[in-house]
């Protein structure tokens, strides 16, 4: 990491239930912006919604970052910000083919090869500490019933993936980098950079959104990082924390 180094404090666990978990807990004990979590194996990963995260041994790389953002900062956009630094910083080890699948998935080929749940840690005053998870698929995708409905993708198709410990500092650098300019400026002067990555563009979907689901083709991106949904009774705009989407 070079310079960037002192903006982050890693810590390595063999093993933990979550690393969201464990730095939600050190957000509230005080832990600082830039603290990251790494984890070899974790028994219980998070997506969203409560839904799992699974992470075969020795095949992923799995970590969770904390940032603190100022109390009047929008998150929406996060999670898409996010996103892009981890294409950008795969696309620095060469790897292509990759496409960001609204609001927080990573594809690769149109499959998904890795998550970001962006959470907010509970009681901090005058600021959100924010808990950032970030889950790749390097050398293996777990083999899930889920897959029927969003087939899953590895790094190892495409040859020799990098080293894990590379891939993390690529990707703390590119977040650095995002996460800074999100803080001063919010997701807006993102559109542009976040568009040419949307897997899901001019794509007929359906979009769940509190057990209700409904039909539509998928628009572009706002500058909150809502996107705009065009269905029969007009456009609308979704916010990422609680929608689903599916191409039909
Ligand atoms: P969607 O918006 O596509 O419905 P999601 O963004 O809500 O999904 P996440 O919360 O990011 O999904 O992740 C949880 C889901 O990801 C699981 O339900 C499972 O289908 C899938 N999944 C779990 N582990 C992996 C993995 N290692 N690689 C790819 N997909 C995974």
């Amino acid at each position: 990491l070079g310079e960037q180094a002192s903006r982050f404090d890693v810590d390595h666990l063999a093993q933990c239930d979550s690393t969201n978990t464990q730095l939600l807990a050190r957000a509230q004990r005080g832990s600082g912006s830039g603290t990251v979590l790494v984890a070899d194996v974790q028994s219980a990963g998070r997506g969203r919604r409560g839904r799992s995260w699974v992470s075969i041994p020795g095949g992923n790389l799995c970590f969770s970052l904390l940032w603190r953002f100022a109390a009047q900062q929008r998150l929406e956009g996060l999670s898409l910000v996010v996103g892009l630094a981890i294409v950008r910083a795969l696309q620095s080890l060469q790897v292509s083919g990759l496409s960001l699948k609204w609001p927080n998935d990573i594809l690769l080929d149109g499959r998904k090869l890795g998550g970001v749940l962006v959470e907010v840690a509970q009681g901090a005053q005058g600021e959100w500490a924010v808990v950032i998870g970030i889950g790749l698929n390097l050398r293996q995708a777990p083999d899930l019933a889920e897959e029927i409905a969003q087939p899953f993708a590895a790094l190892s198709e495409c040859g020799e993936p990098p080293a894990r410990e590379l891939l993390l500092a690529a990707v703390l650098r590119a977040l650095l980098d995002v996460l800074e300019a999100f803080a001063r400026e919010g997701f807006a002067p993102f559109v542009e950079a976040w568009m040419p990555w949307h897997a899901m563009l001019g794509a007929e979907v359906t979009v769940e959104q509190h057990g209700l689901v409904r039909h539509g083709r998928c628009g572009g991106v706002d500058a909150l990082g809502r996107l705009a949904i065009d269905m029969p009774e007009g456009q609308v705009f979704v916010f990422g924390g609680e929608v689903s989407l599916r191409r039909v």
